[in-house]
């Protein structure tokens, strides 16, 4: 029995574990002020609109509940 995902194969889960590592460095919160979308990226980033006017908040900087 191996160990293996069947769904996943070796390469894709290391690009997986790699993607949430960065995710978890740089998670930046976005928020765009011309169409008031809210996402959250890995690194700056014009929004979908086209605009460039983001509010950029990184996700450690929220204050605990
Ligand atoms: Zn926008």
């Amino acid at each position: 029995m191996g160990e293996r995902f069947n769904y996943l194969t070796r390469e894709e889960l290391l690009t997986w574990q790699h993607r949430i590592e960065e995710a978890n460095r740089y998670n930046i919160f976005c928020h765009c002020r011309t169409c008031n979308r809210e996402w959250v990226a890995s690194r700056l980033e014009a929004c979908i609109c086209g605009s460039r006017s983001i509010e950029h908040i990184a996700c450690w900087q929220f204050p605990d509940d």
